[in-house]
């Protein structure tokens, strides 16, 4: 399974990755929590790479 990074001080919550794919990205209070187990590692990867402000990242 994918680790993924999200920095709190770059993510400016556009919601992009919440919208893509809802099970894997969810917001609460105002934090990215992240379940890479709910999704390929192609589409969580895809997510990754369409965050505008680069705060997701793919770890290894
Ligand atoms: S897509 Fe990127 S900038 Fe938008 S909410 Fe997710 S982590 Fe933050």
């Amino acid at each position: 399974m994918l680790t993924i990074t999200w920095d709190e001080d770059t993510c400016f919550h556009s919601g992009d990755c919440c919208s893509l794919l809802p099970k894997v990205f969810k917001e609460e209070n105002e934090k990215i929590v992240i379940d890479a187990s709910q999704a390929t590692e192609d589409a969580i990867r895809d997510a990754v790479g369409r965050c505008p402000s680069g705060a997701l990242k793919v770890e290894g």
